[in-house]
C-alpha cells in the first residue's frame, strides 16, 4: 500500500473560491493491477477550466463531486508498471489530479521524452494549452499575413501561444495583459503592441493600438475587454471563443443594460464568424501536426513560454484562487515532487 496526499473539493464556492472549498487528506492507495502502473506525480497543472468543474452547473464536463479529489492534468513518475506499453522510470502525461500518488489504467498515458523538452510542457505550450492554442487560430482564426490579431489573458498558457503562432502567421498582433510586468513581457517575446487592460484609459489605448481595425480577436477574457474589443472588430472578423475567465467567479448577470441585442446587430452587419470552441473536439485530427510544429517552433526558438511554479501541492489552492485574479505569471504548475 501506498499512502497518497490528496486535495479534495470540501464544497462548491458560491463566487471566487476561498481556500475553505479544499481540504487536504491522505488516503492509502491500492497496488496497480493488471494493465495498470502506479504514478508519483511531479507537476500538477492549474487550469482555469477547474473553477467550472467546482461547480454544480451542467458543462461540458461533469462537475467534481464534493469529497472527491480535484480533477487535472499532471506528469508523473511511473514507480510501478504491470503493462507492457510503460516502464518503471518512464516520465509520463496523466491525468491524476492534485495529489502525490495515483494508480491508473496504462493505455491513456503518454511517455514523454526530457530529452526533448522539460517535461512540465506537456502542460503547457506542447499540452492542452499550447493545442488550444494551436487548434483555435488553426480552424477558426485563421490568421493572414498582414491581419491584426488581439488577445487577452495575452503572458498566460495560451494567449501567449496564440499571440506568438499569429506573429509565425504574418499577423499583427495586440497583446492584452494585467499590469506593467505582464506587458513588459509581451513586448519581449515579439507582440507588435502590449496593453494593459487595468489602464484607465485602456480602451482609447486599445482603439489607438489598432488603426486597420480587428481581424481576429481570440476571447480568452469576456468581460470589460471584450467590450472594448467588439466595436473595433472588421466585417469578417473571426472570433474563436476560447475562455471567459473573467465570468468565471460570477453569481450573476452584469449589471447596466441588456448588451445581447448591439452583439448580435454586430454579427449581423458586420459578417463576424464567433465560434466556441473546447479544444478536444480538434484532438483526433490536429494533434501529431501539433506535437510536430510546436516541437519545432519551441525547440527553435521561434516561440517562447513562461512558467510559473509553486512548491508542493499544499499551494495548489492558493495559486488557483490567485490564477481566477491574475495573480499568476505565465503557465501554472505546482512542483509537486523533485
Ligand atoms: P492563464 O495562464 O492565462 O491565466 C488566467 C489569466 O486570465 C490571468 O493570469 C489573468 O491575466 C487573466 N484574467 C483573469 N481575470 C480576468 C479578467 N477579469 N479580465 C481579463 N483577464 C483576466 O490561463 P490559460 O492560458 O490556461 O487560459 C486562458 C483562457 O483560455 C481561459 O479563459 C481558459 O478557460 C481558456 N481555455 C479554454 C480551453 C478550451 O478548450 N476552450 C482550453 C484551455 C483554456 P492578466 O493578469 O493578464 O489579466
Amino acid at each position: 500500500m501506498v499512502e497518497s496526499t490528496r486535495i479534495v473539493l470540501a464544497s462548491r464556492p458560491a463566487g471566487a473560491p476561498t481556500p475553505e472549498n479544499f481540504r487536504i487528506e491522505t488516503a492509502e492507495i491500492p497496488a496497480p493491477a493488471e494493465g495498470e502502473v502506479l504514478l508519483r506525480t511531479l507537476y500538477l497543472s492549474l487550469d482555469p477550466y477547474m473553477r467550472g468543474r467546482m461547480s454544480s452547473a451542467k458543462s461540458y464536463a461533469e462537475p467534481v463531486e464534493v469529497g472527491a479529489v480535484m480533477v487535472g492534468a499532471t506528469v508523473a513518475e511511473v514507480l510501478e508498471s504491470r503493462a507492457p506499453s510503460v516502464s518503471k522510470g518512464d516520465v509520463v502525461l496523466a491525468y491524476s489530479g492534485w495529489q502525490t500518488h495515483d494508480v491508473a489504467p496504462a493505455h491513456g498515458l503518454r511517455v514523454l521524452d526530457p530529452a526533448k523538452a522539460p517535461v512540465s510542457t506537456a502542460l503547457g505550450v506542447l499540452g492542452m494549452p499550447g493545442f488550444t492554442a494551436y487548434a483555435g487560430l488553426s480552424r477558426i482564426g485563421k490568421p493572414q499575413p498582414g491581419e491584426t490579431l488581439v488577445v487577452a489573458a495575452a503572458t498566460g498558457a495560451v494567449g501567449s501561444t496564440v499571440g506568438q503562432i499569429a506573429k509565425i502567421k504574418g499577423a499583427r498582433t495586440v497583446g492584452i495583459a494585467g499590469g506593467p510586468r505582464k506587458v513588459a513581457y509581451l513586448n519581449e517575446i515579439g507582440f507588435d503592441v502590449a496593453i494593459d487592460h487595468r489602464a484607465p484609459d485602456f480602451a482609447e489605448q486599445l482603439a489607438a493600438a489598432v488603426p486597420d481595425g480587428i481581424d481576429i480577436y481570440f476571447e480568452n477574457v469576456g468581460g470589460s475587454v471584450a467590450e472594448a474589443v467588439y466595436p473595433l472588430l472588421n466585417n469578417y472578423a473571426r472570433v474563436p471563443v476560447c475562455g471567459l475567465i473573467a465570468n468565471y467567479n460570477a453569481t450573476g448577470v452584469p449589471a447596466g443594460p441588456d448588451r445581447l441585442p448591439a452583439f448580435y446587430g454586430r454579427i449581423l452587419t458586420k459578417s463576424l464568424t464567433v465560434r466556441g470552441f473546447i479544444q478536444s473536439e480538434f484532438v483526433r485530427e490536429l494533434y501529431p501536426d501539433f506535437l510536430r510544429e510546436m516541437g519545432e517552433w519551441v525547440a527553435g526558438g521561434r516561440v517562447h513560454y513562461l512558467e510559473d511554479v509553486v512548491h508542493g501541492l499544499a499551494a495548489a489552492p492558493e495559486a488557483f484562487i490567485g490564477m481566477l485574479e491574475g495573480r499568476n505569471f505565465g503557465k501554472l504548475v505546482v512542483r509537486v515532487a523533485d
